[in-house]
């Protein structure tokens, strides 16, 4: 069976745009694929976070997958600081991967914004992390949204030099699986930027913690323009902000953008949003309701997040120990 492997980061509350771009496309994968998800508390502190608060958003985030359908009998489900190999390996690909390379990563600009100074040299060296990530499993394949590409890319690059400089042939190629229409939510307050979960600005997403009064207000308020919605796609180009939500209603709906534009043609966007309202609050209710009822049992959620790390420990040492071994480090007798 092919083993994929995914993370997300506790950085805050799991966003509408993780749901559709990453968690709900890995829940089928437990059935197809030997799968291995991530919280991924170390690249979470590449930017500041609160102890406390990371404390209790990286519970938050392992009950946001189990009740998004991630079940932690039938995949591999703990958090990335319990496993130590991830670290060792990133040390590694550390001095593998080079400076050009990293400095090519929109993300890092991104996250870094004017003052690149100031920027933590862990966010730098981000990608690194989690090509050791993915590759201390050998992984193959990775569900991600369309925002991590590049690292992937890179990710293959850092596998390849390690191969070609040591001259092995130790790790596998990473494919990517970037899927379904709403690979990319934007903001709803800026149709250009993604939605994040570490947006400073609360009303730019939807949570999967929003109750009705949440999403209604969130959405109503949601940035848009004047002119009714087309019957074409074609009718959305230079429109980013109708793009998104006719695209949000389409992913959340399991259907395409045309057959939404089909449905909704020449309505404005007061009455289309009442309908992606709608849609959300069926869609998003039982899963907050589900992650606060996982959240009453903390006891239960850590000693699932204890097994998960038990197994992944056991397939990602020997491969780390072996890489440690290539580049020449004696093991410890
Ligand atoms: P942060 O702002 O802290 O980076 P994030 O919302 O970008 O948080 P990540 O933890 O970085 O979330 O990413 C988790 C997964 O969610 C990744 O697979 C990423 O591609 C996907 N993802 C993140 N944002 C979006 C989005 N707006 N649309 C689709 N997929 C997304
Ligand atoms: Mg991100």
């Amino acid at each position: 069976m092919t083993r994929v492997f995914s993370g997300i980061q506790p950085s805050g509350v799991p966003t509408l745009g993780n749901y559709l771009g990453a968690i709900r496309n890995w829940v089928p994968m437990q059935d197809t694929h030997e799968s291995i998800f991530c919280v991924v508390d170390l690249h979470a502190i590449t930017v500041w976070q609160d102890p406390k608060e990371l404390a209790r958003q990286t519970r938050e985030m392992a009950a946001a997958l189990i009740a998004c359908g991630l079940d932690p009998k039938r995949c591999t489900l703990f958090l990335q600081s319990h496993v130590h190999a991830h670290t060792r390996l990133a040390w590694i690909f550390n001095c593998v991967a080079r400076l050009g390379w990293l400095n090519r990563m929109t993300q890092f600009k991104d996250k870094a914004g004017k003052d690149r100074e100031a920027a933590s040299s862990g966010l730098y060296v981000y990608p690194n992390l989690m090509a050791a990530d993915i590759l201390t499993y050998h992984a193959t394949q990775v569900p991600v949204g369309d925002d991590q590409r590049q690292h992937l890319e890179l990710a293959n690059d850092i596998a390849q030099k390690f191969n070609h400089d040591y001259e092995v042939d130790f790790f596998p190629k990473i494919e990517p699986l970037i899927q379904g229409v709403a690979a990319r939510v934007m903001s709803l307050r800026d149709g250009t930027k993604k939605m994040s979960k570490s947006d400073p600005s609360d009303q730019s997403r939807i949570n999967l913690t929003d109750d009705h009064d949440a999403i209604a207000q969130k959405i109503r308020k949601a940035r848009t323009d004047a002119e009714p919605l087309p019957g074409h796609a074609s009718g959305l180009e230079n429109r980013p902000e109708a793009r998104n939500l006719v695209g949000i209603l389409a992913a959340i709906t399991g259907t395409l953008p045309e057959n939404v534009l089909r449905e909704h043609e020449g309505k404005g966007f007061g009455a289309f949003k009442e309908v992606l309202v709608a849609a959300l609050v069926a869609h998003l209710d039982p899963i907050r309701k589900e992650m606060s009822r996982l959240l009453d049992d903390p006891t239960t959620l850590d000693a699932q997040l204890r097994l998960g790390a038990d197994r992944a420990e056991a397939i990602a040492a020997p491969i780390c120990a072996r890489a440690e071994e290539i580049v020449g480090f004696l093991p410890r007798r």
